[in-house]
């Protein structure tokens, strides 16, 4: 059986923090802020899998209450997030995002972000998908305040 999921995310952009989206370091002169290195497309993609698992989400698995998750690279948690749902008997099996920020540019990076999120989640790379948009300038999005991210999954129960 195939079930779906999904997962959102949204972080401040910040002056001194490094930008890191799917595992990525985009150079940029503000960075995501947060508990964590505040990548908002494995947080959403993690959201994803684990809502189509039923099994929680990101903040419970890895509670920002808790010190050990400071810092935390969000691909290893990820990882952590898939190995917990395969241990449910799921097998995460596609994945469609989107980015949403007013930028910089994210399309050359976006071949490196779908390899290790493969490698992370082990979706097939052709069946991992990443869309960048900007919010048309409007809203927090639109002044340059932070980034979103949306994300669906699908698991099949094995
Ligand atoms: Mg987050």
């Amino acid at each position: 059986m195939i079930r779906a999921g999904i997962g959102y995310d949204s972080h401040r952009l910040v002056v001194g923090r490094p930008l890191i989206l799917g595992g990525q370091r985009i150079p940029h002169d503000r960075g995501l802020e947060g508990h964590s290195d505040a990548d908002a497309i494995a947080h959403a993609l993690t959201d994803a899998i684990l809502g189509a698992a039923a099994m929680g989400d990101i903040g419970r698995l890895f509670p920002d209450s808790e010190p050990k998750w400071k810092g935390a690279d969000s691909m290893v948690l990820l990882r952590l997030a898939c190995e917990q749902v395969a241990g449910g008997g799921f097998t995460p099996r596609q994945a469609d995002i989107t980015v949403i920020l007013e930028g910089p540019r994210l399309a050359r990076f976006i071949p490196a972000m779908i390899e290790g999120l493969s490698r992370a989640t082990g979706i097939a790379a052709d069946a991992l998908s990443i869309k960048a948009k900007t919010n048309e300038g409007m809203g927090f999005i639109g002044r340059g305040e932070g980034v979103a991210v949306m994300a669906v999954a699908t698991v099949e129960s094995t």
